[in-house]
């Protein structure tokens, strides 16, 4: 049990992307003392209906916890903008920065000084990328990024969000990404059925 009462804690901009990535980030956050305000800025999350689908998720076990969810909904455009013609890792990469960079400025502006994000609980992302592209956005708009690797934790987040019956997307958040997943699932589909012995 951490000892620190809430007046005691840091307060720290969670950039948070879905309800599953929040669990174990969010615990490993406040056991070292801070008070996480969860950000949700995604505007990289398409079709509509799948970003209403994660920030519900997201909500929904934030409000069983009691805990704030901030949503800054800046529409398509911005990500569109920053991500147009660019093809995997630099497409991630200005995606890190768009989503952080909003996560940052928010923060500036209701005078929270630190900022960290969910993401690199996934071992799908790219942590060392997060960690540059924080750092950058988070100096940029006068706040710290504090950077973190809960991939280590990946294991422990899919059990727990499995156990709460969380909904679990099969693809990273954009649409070009929901295309690449549906490509390696079936390569691997295909590759397993190449391993089959014949008759
Ligand atoms: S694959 Fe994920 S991180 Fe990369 S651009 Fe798409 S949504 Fe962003």
């Amino acid at each position: 049990m951490c000892a620190h009462t809430r007046n005691e804690r840091s307060r720290l901009a969670l950039h948070a992307c879905c309800g599953p990535c929040l669990l174990e980030p969010f615990d490993a956050l406040l056991a070292e003392g801070y008070d996480p305000i969860i950000v949700f800025a995604n505007p990289n999350i398409e079709p509509k209906g799948e970003y209403v689908l994660r920030l519900e998720t997201l909500r929904s076990y934030a409000d069983s916890r009691g805990i704030r969810v901030v949503e800054i909904d800046t529409g398509e455009e911005l990500w569109r903008a920053a991500t147009s013609g660019l093809e995997r890792p630099a497409r991630c990469h200005a995606c890190y920065r768009v989503r952080l960079g909003l996560v940052s400025e928010w923060a500036a502006s209701a005078g929270i000084e630190l900022v960290a994000t969910t993401l690199s609980v996934s071992p799908y992302q790219d942590a060392a990328a997060i960690a540059r592209a924080g750092a950058a956005v988070a100096e940029a708009a006068g706040v710290r990024f504090l950077e973190r690797d809960y991939r280590d934790r990946y294991a422990d987040a899919t059990r727990r969000s499995r156990d709460l019956g969380m909904y679990r997307q099969s693809y990273c958040g954009c649409l070009a990404s929901g295309d690449e997943a549906a490509a390696e699932r079936a390569a691997r589909r295909q590759a397993r059925k190449a391993r089959r012995p014949r008759d």
